[in-house]
């Protein structure tokens, strides 16, 4: 079974065709700069050389057209008939309560989808318009919805609403949904399985451009860091994370700036970029300090805290912790962040192995064979979750 797994935003469309038989990926690309003009298609088939087509892309249905084009090319494609793609899976970023697990998209669960569009109104609609787009140009195979918040559903109420006017809750939806969930929920079914245990309680701690925390007991969540958008949990890359919610109006009272303006300051301003002045990338942060820049110094010190304070509540409310993991840009590739983190963890029974904690973007224990709590890096593949998901529901409707 062939599956293809869609990511669209605003202006790009990141896909990657999955041969299940072997999970294979037969090739991937990206669509850029879609309705911009000077549109880019970037095609890697597996075992060939890479290629670039620019052309004109007005919208995500002449992207998915060039994609299909590129996936049955004579010289750079990977498959002979468009009818060989037996499914497709979308990544979409909010399910909101109506979601709670992966679904086929058909026209009813497009409509309710249009209803969650106001919830995430930057990431929703171009799922949407890659949906519409998908029906029309692949005809006649299932469509399935992937939702990050959908593994977060299982949070139990006190720790999904917050301390506001209940009404609030009722009227707008304003609660805990989480995000992430597709990558939390690949990276603690695969340390179950390390473990050899289902009943395990995890912390999963997806650390990137965007950071969040999972706690999972049983396979479910009880509690994650990103609240009800995903500004909020540990010092992010331009994100604030959580603060004081009476800093907003004091600032835009001080700065004299409109809701736009002060969204832009707590989600691209903010963060490892608003503390240390260098960058959001945690590469640049890390080289900064290390040539004693101060500032990029408490960058790195709020970053840590952040992360073993979310960790430490997390052992607190699962009243234990039997494995850590830590995936995505920063916990997959930064030694340096998970030995600072893991250095505060003692008092929780983690034995760090130093030595198993020098590498990079790869499945391995960071902890000792003795360790209380084992430690895990374990890469993160939410596009093969997809394709999983999508060929289990596919195979549903056959
Ligand atoms: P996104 O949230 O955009 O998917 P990623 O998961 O790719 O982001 O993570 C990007 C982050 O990972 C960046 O802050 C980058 O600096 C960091 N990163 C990647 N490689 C390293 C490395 N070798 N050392 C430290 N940080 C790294």
């Amino acid at each position: 079974m062939k599956i293809l797994v869609l990511n669209c935003g605003s202006s790009s469309l990141k896909y990657q065709l999955f041969n299940m038989d072997d999970e294979s990926v037969m090739a991937k690309g990206l669509v850029e700069k879609i309705g911009l003009g000077d549109s880019e298609l970037t095609h890697q088939p597996q075992g060939k050389d890479k290629i670039k087509i620019s052309a004109d892309i007005p919208n995500h249905g002449v992207a998915i057209e060039m994609v299909v084009a590129a996936l049955l090319d004579k010289e750079h494609g990977v498959i002979s008939d468009m009818r060989e793609i037996d499914a497709v899976g979308h990544r979409i970023v909010h399910g909101a309560q109506m979601f709670s697990a992966s679904c086929i998209i058909d026209d009813k669960a497009l409509a309710d989808l249009e209803t969650v569009s106001e919830l995430a109104p930057l990431h929703n609609p171009p799922s949407i318009l890659g949906i519409r787009a998908c029906c029309e140009k692949i005809p006649g195979v299932p469509m399935v919805g992937v939702f990050d918040t959908a593994f977060h559903q299982t949070m139990p109420a006190a720790n999904y609403l917050y301390g506001l006017p209940y009404e609030y809750y009722e009227k707008y939806k304003i609660r805990r949904y989480g995000f992430h969930g597709t990558s939390h929920r690949f990276v603690s079914a695969r340390c179950a399985e390390l473990l050899g245990r289902n009943d395990a309680k995890i912390i999963t701690c997806h650390l990137g451009n965007g950071s969040s925390l999972s706690a999972v007991d049983h396979g479910k969540v009880v509690d994650t860091s990103m609240g009800f958008t995903p500004l909020a949990g540990v010092l992010m890359g331009t994100r604030s994370g959580d603060i004081d919610p009476a800093i907003v109006t004091y600032v835009m009272e001080k700065e004299g700036l409109d809701t736009a303006a002060m969204n832009a300051v707590l989600n691209k301003k903010s963060g490892l970029l608003g503390i240390s002045g260098v960058s959001s990338d945690m590469r640049y942060v890390e080289e900064a300090a290390d040539q004693g820049n101060e500032r990029a110094k408490i960058a790195l010190e709020v970053f840590r805290k952040t992360v073993v304070s979310f960790i430490g509540a997390y052992a607190a409310e699962m009243n234990g912790v039997d494995a850590i993991v830590f995936t995505a840009g920063i916990g997959e590739n930064s030694a340096l962040e998970r030995a600072a983190i893991c250095a505060n963890l003692t008092y929780l029974g983690v034995d760090f192995d130093a030595a198993a904690n020098d590498c990079r973007g790869k499945e391995v224990e960071i902890s000792k064979p003795d360790s209380k709590v084992r430690v895990f890096v374990i890469p993160t593949n939410e596009e093969l979750m997809i394709a999983r998901d999508t060929k289990a529901l596919a195979e549903s409707v056959k």
